[in-house]
């Protein structure tokens, strides 16, 4: 849908009421830079007033990590419906409390905190159930509930088809209901570890538990970003007895050998389905499906959602129905947003398949046992870390992102509040001249 459509049938239908404001109070004498969005491929760094406290239960947090998502580049492609000029991106990132609201009980100023990419009240039926990404009482659009029945939770810096929260791509966040939002990071829990509980670190895990992994059982996964590759590795670590990593990059498929998994290039296999029954000739027990609805292969899809005759491709569901064991169980992790075509329906009921949406991943459910896993070093999320860049260089990097160059997979995005690289970790490198270069240190 075209934001300018969405945006007037926003305003017709009139936002729904949240539990907090999307607009926030600003501080009298001090700026920060952010991230903000101005239309197809058009983002920019630009100096904006900085957020103060606005609610009682808010917390001010000073960024210190930051870093863009596989699913920005939606926002950037302008596929999210209700985008506005000026919106503040990014939903993934960490920092220290530098304001805390009367309210707020468990978070001090000046403790080190993650926040979820969702924005949680704590105190409605789905929160109180633990499922945070369903908060019914923080995203404004009408519009989603329009369209789906009933919206999921607000979340930072996603279009105000999420609320119209401003995002983390910046130097300060104001973070509503910071006791439910905000996790503290131990100290010995380095920042390049912690900034991925955001987000890719639960969505990975959520995504397995969708697919019902398990010890003994096959796994296929679409799409190696750095939900896929995370998932590849949850579903090792639970003991899958063979996981195979459908994509086309190559230096991603070296990284899902080196983690002990079956790759298929599906641009030199393009029979992906004819592969997996090669390795697993009864069809595989779960499936992941965590590439997205751009990716379309084939011309008739590619035509259909540039006509508009549909939004979202059809083409990996249905691989994943045919390649799916039978009684097997199919998770979509990846965005979908809207509609598609030629969906293999009949597949679906009669192999009997569990086709389960994974929905936004509801973090705070499952934060405290990753923390955990990350702490005793059972799971370490820099295994998809590859480059670290300054937020002055973000519009340069989603570009880069986007056209998928240099190799990059996960980034890190420093602030003039960032402490150095940690010991192991990528060094800041610089997109300025058109190119990849390293930046001299000291
Ligand atoms: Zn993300
Ligand atoms: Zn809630």
């Amino acid at each position: 849908m075209n934001t300018i459509i969405a945006n007037s049938a926003e305003k017709a239908l009139g936002d729904r009421p949240t539990a907090t404001t999307r607009d926030y109070t600003t501080r009298q004498n001090e700026t920060m830079l952010a991230l903000r969005w101005y239309g197809d491929k058009d983002v920019r760094v630009e100096e904006v007033p900085a957020p103060t406290l606005t609610e009682p239960t808010d917390v001010i947090v000073r960024v210190t990590g930051t870093t863009v998502c596989g699913s920005d580049l939606h926002l950037y492609h302008k596929e999210i419906m209700q985008l506005q000029k000026g919106e503040i991106l990014g939903h993934e990132f960490m920092g220290i409390a530098d304001e805390v609201g009367s309210e707020v009980k468990s978070i001090k100023q000046g403790d080190r905190v993650v926040a979820s990419f969702q924005i949680a009240c704590g105190t409605c039926q789905f929160c109180k159930e633990g499922l945070t990404s369903m908060c019914d009482r923080t995203n404004s659009s009408a519009l989603q509930e329009k369209l789906y029945g009933k919206p999921f939770a607000g979340l930072f810096g996603y279009s105000h088809f999420a609320g119209g929260f401003a995002g983390g791509q910046a130097e300060f966040v104001r973070v509503p209901f910071g006791s439910v939002n905000l996790l503290k990071i131990p100290d010995h829990v380095p920042n390049e570890k912690a900034l991925y509980l955001s987000d890719i670190v639960p969505t990975s895990y959520h995504a397995t538990v969708c697919a019902d992994v398990e010890k003994g059982k096959s796994v296929a996964i679409w799409g190696l970003g750095p939900v896929g590759m995370l998932a590849c590795k949850w579903s090792k670590l639970a003991g899958a007895k063979r996981v195979i990593a459908i994509d086309q990059i190559p230096e991603r498929l070296a990284l899902a050998q080196d983690i002990g998994c079956d790759t298929i290039d599906f641009s030199k296999q393009k029979d992906v389905v004819g592969e997996i029954y090669k390795l697993e000739p009864l069809g595989v027990d779960c499936c992941i499906d965590a590439a997205a609805f751009r990716y379309t292969k084939t011309l008739r899809q590619s035509a259909e959602r540039l006509i508009g005759l549909e939004t979202d491709s059809s083409e990996i569901p249905n691989e994943t129905l045919r390649a799916v064991r039978k009684f097997g169980t199919v998770a979509v992790v990846a965005d979908y947003a809207a509609m598609t075509n030629h969906f293999l329906i009949g597949a679906l009921m009669e192999k009997g398949i569990t086709y389960r949406g994974c929905g936004q991943a509801p973090v705070q459910k499952y934060w405290h046992q990753l923390l955990e896993k990350i702490e005793s070093g059972e799971f370490d999320p820099t295994v998809v870390l590859t480059h670290r860049f300054a937020i002055e260089e973000f519009s340069e990097l989603y570009k880069a992102f986007d056209e998928k160059k240099h190799g990059i997979m996960k980034t890190y995005v420093q602030t003039r509040f960032s402490p150095p690289p940690t010991a192991g970790t990528p060094p800041l490198s610089t997109l300025r001249q058109g190119d990849l270069k390293p930046v001299p240190t000291g």
